[in-house]
This record gives C-alpha cells, structure tokens and sequence, in this order.
C-alpha cells in the first residue's frame, strides 16, 4: 500500500494498492481475452458508454470531492473535470466508422474496414486525473480496445472511485486500473501484450515512455508539456481581457499543460497589463479546495511546489520583480501565493521551462515580429494565443505561432470535437474528435479483383 496526500494539509488520509510489474500480465491477459468480445458488437458497446455517462454523472458528487480532496483543486473546478468526463463518454458512443471504399475500378476494388488494436495502456498525470483519463479510454474504448489505466500515484483515488463506477456499465476486464508508481508505468508501457500506450505527462517520461514501448513495437501517442505563450497586440483593451488572461494561466493553479505560461505585453502597455494581473493576483481567494469561496487551491505535491519554488527564486535572484506573491504561504499543505513576475530575463527557467504552478512572468516587447520569434523560441510547441481588439490582425499574428493550437483571445479552450496535438517535444499523435478515435483503429484492407468486363458485338 502507499499513502495518498491531501495537499491541503500535506498529511496522507487515504491509501491504495502499490501493485507490482509482475501482476501486470495477468492483468493484460484478462484485457486481451475481454477484447475478444468487446470488440465485436459496435452497437453494445454504444449502449454500454453510454450507460457508463450516465453512472458517472449519477456519482458526481462523491467523484469530484474525492478529486478536491486528492487533487487541491476547488470543488467547482473538480465538477466541471467530473462533467467532462461524462461528456467524453456520451461524445465517443456512437458508431464505429464506416467502411471506406478506396478504389472500385478494373482490375481492382479495394476498401478500409476499421479494425481495433487490442489491449491499450494508459497512463496519466495528476493535474486533471479523470479528465485526461477519459480522453485516453473513451476513444480506445468505442474503437473496441479494452484500456489498462494507471493514474499518477499522486492521485489514484478518484480514478479508482470511476472504475467502481464504471464496473456497472462495462463488461469485466474491459477497463482495469492498475495503481502504482514509475515500475509499474514502465513496465506497462512496455508490455508486450499491448498495443497502443497512449501517455500523458511530462517530456522526460514521454521519451522513457517511447523506449519501452519500441520493445513491443506498440503505438505511441504522447501528449507532453508546455510552455504556451500569450501574445498581446497594441490595440489590446487590458481591463476588458485581464480576468480571462489571469485565469488562463492560474485556473488548476497553473497545473494545466496549456496554459498560459508566459505573456509578451507591448512596452506601452506593460505597466498597465503587469498591474492588471497583479491586482487579480492579490484579490485571488487561496485556499483548501473543498472550503467555499476558495478560487485557487495548494499545488498538488511536495516535489511540484519545490518546482515552483526554484524557478521563482531563479528569476527573483536574476533580478525580476514579484508584483503579487513570490513565495509559498505560511501555512500547511503546499500552497503558493499566485505570483506576477516583472522585468524577468528572457533566459530565466521560469521563461524558458514550464513552471507548472501559480507563477506568471510578463515580458515586455517593441516590434511584434521579435514577441512572435520570442513566443516560438521554445522547443515546446503545445498551444499559444494572440490577444487584440482587431481579430483579423490577431488572427494573422497567431498563424505565425508554431503550436498544436492557436487562440485569440482566449487560451485552453477544446471542444471535444477538436483534435488535441502537440508539435515539436509537446507531442507525438493526435487526441481528440474523430482523430482521436483513429488513433485507436487501424485500417484493415480488403483488395479482391474486379471481374473483367465482356465486350459485347460490335
Ligand atoms: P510524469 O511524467 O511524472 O508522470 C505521468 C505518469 O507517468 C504518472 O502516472 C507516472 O506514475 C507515470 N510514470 C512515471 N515514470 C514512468 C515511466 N518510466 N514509464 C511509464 N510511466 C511512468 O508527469 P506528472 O508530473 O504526473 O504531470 C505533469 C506533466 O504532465 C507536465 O509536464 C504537464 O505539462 C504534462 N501534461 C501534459 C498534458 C498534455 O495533454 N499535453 C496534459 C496534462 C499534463
């Protein structure tokens, strides 16, 4: 067993199962074997995700406040996370995809018959558990894979809770969580009885993550960090944007891979834009995530806050300036106060690398070209947006930025619809919409000769 935190205190309060590498096979034997169904009845399995929404949103409650008390973040936050998960669920159950006639000429007819893969490996962070779970298990599902799911060891309980839930409405052995920490993923990921890991998290694993799989040659999709920048146009209106600026960057305490991380503002609008920030920073509601009217909640864990910790005294020691916070908050558990950084190198880690936490720098800039070049500078390539009043100007600046996706004035906003790809090292293979559930299929083809036809007299 293993301790699990409540970061709003940092004392353990739950515990789950540390699972071992070895019970992996077993695991992936009862995957492999409930596939064998699973994936012969399209119209079961509509019916059985479907079902499945609506047991999760039958156990919204209990779900997201076991999320708050695991996760930190505040309980709205933790609803919107459970709702979504329903609604991915609900988006995906539907009928596979069609056969595609490719070529149906002489000598040939050809055509695709979307084809399953077989046991799909997932493994996900602790910053949106369930969420990022059920983007990774409602396509693999609906595709007619059955999922191995193994949560962050930060946050297993919640994710445990959803497959309770979840046991109702899917046959056994169609979805199985496995909790356990860097073994047990590694291990997973190179399982030779699986066929896609579709992973997200950090860059560092990611790429142990692809290693272990190239020994099982399975499929890899990997949704990695970021370091999205938001870009602000002269003709910007600051009052008019700041409130959705501030929360793209703090929502989840800025443990979200694509938010905003650093803001390039017009050197006559500097000042105004780093106080506008720095006031919502200072009016910002700190607190534990399941007590009303907190906004922001702690950082999720020890080693995450430390992170945070760093870079900031980095950039402070360097000489920028911390307009609201800049420092962890005198009390229990791991809260930091939400932070506006000024007047910060352009080479300070909390620029160049993802702070991942409640910290923003704002950086000025004279010439748009420089603040684009400046935004793409980055081997991260996951999102990014331009902020302005005339949106066709904004919209031409912003198809300049090399990313998975493009904003204008607005930041980390998807509808399910949306493919979700990272370029660069934020990524490998597309989530999302119908190329998300082509991640999990693979095209099976049928080729058969036409017959020739016969001339008639002449
Ligand atoms: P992490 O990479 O440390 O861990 C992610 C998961 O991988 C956990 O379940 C962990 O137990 C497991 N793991 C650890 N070592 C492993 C190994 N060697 N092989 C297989 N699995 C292993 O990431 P984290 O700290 O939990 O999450 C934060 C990171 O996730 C940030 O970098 C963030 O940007 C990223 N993230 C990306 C997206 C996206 O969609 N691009 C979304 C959310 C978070």
């Amino acid at each position: 067993m293993f301790a699990v935190l409540d970061p709003a205190t940092g004392e353990p309060f739950s515990e789950t199962l540390d699972q071992q590498p070895y019970e992996l096979d077993a695991v992936v034997a009862r995957a492999h074997e409930a596939w064998r169904h699973w994936r012969t009845d399209p119209d079961a399995r509509t019916a059985a995700l479907l079902a499945a929404a609506d047991a999760v949103e039958a156990a919204a409650v209990d779900l997201a406040s076991l999320l708050t008390r695991e996760q930190g973040k505040p309980l709205a936050e933790s609803h919107h996370e459970v709702a979504r998960t329903a609604a991915r669920l609900r988006y995906f159950a539907k009928p596979p995809p069609p056969p595609q006639l490719i070529e149906d000429g002489r000598p040939v007819r050809s055509e695709i018959r979307w084809r399953s893969l077989g046991p799909v490996a997932a493994i996900v962070p602790w910053n949106f558990p369930l969420q990022l779970a059920s983007a990774k298990f409602a396509p693999a599902l609906a595709a007619g894979n059955t999922v191995v799911l193994k949560p962050s060891p930060h946050t297993p309980l919640a994710t445990g809770l959803l497959g309770s839930v979840l046991s109702a409405a899917l046959p056994e052995g169609v979805l199985t969580i496995v909790t356990g920490g860097e073994l047990l993923g590694a291990r997973l990921a190179a399982h030779p009885g699986i066929r896609h890991v579709t992973f997200t998290g950090s860059m560092p694993t990611g790429r142990a993550v692809a290693r272990g799989a190239a020994d099982s040659l399975a499929r890899v999709t990997l949704e990695l960090g970021g370091n999205d920048a938001a870009v602000l146009l002269d003709d910007v209106e600051v009052e008019k944007i700041a409130d959705r600026l501030f929360w793209s960057a703090f929502r989840n305490c800025g443990q979200v891979c694509m938010a905003v991380k650093r803001v390039y503002a017009p050197a006559r609008l500097y000042s105004d834009v780093v106080e506008a920030l720095a006031q919502r920073a200072k009016d910002t509601v700190v607190g534990a995530g399941l007590d009303a009217g907190t906004q922001l909640g702690p950082v999720n864990n020890a080693p995450q806050l430390v992170r945070v910790e760093d870079c900031t005294s980095h950039a402070l020691a360097d000489g920028a300036r911390a307009v609201a916070g800049g420092r962890r908050l005198d009390r229990p558990g791991y809260f930091f106060a939400p932070t506006i950084l000024a007047d910060v190198c352009a080479d300070s880690p909390v620029v160049t690398e993802e702070q991942f936490g409640p910290v923003l720098p704002v950086l000025p800039y004279r010439d748009l070209d420089d603040a684009l070049d400046a935004a793409n500078d980055t081997r991260f390539g996951l999102g990014g947006s331009v902020w302005g009043t005339d949106l066709d100007r904004a919209e031409e600046a912003a198809g300049r930025l090399e990313c998975g996706t493009a904003w204008i004035n607005h930041h980390a906003e998807l509808s399910l619809a949306q493919p979700f790809a990272g370029t660069k090292d934020s990524g490998v293979g597309v989530a999302g919409g119908p190329w998300g559930l082509h991640g999990n299929l693979r095209p099976f083809v049928v080729h058969r000769p036409q017959e020739e036809r016969q001339e008639g007299p002449r």
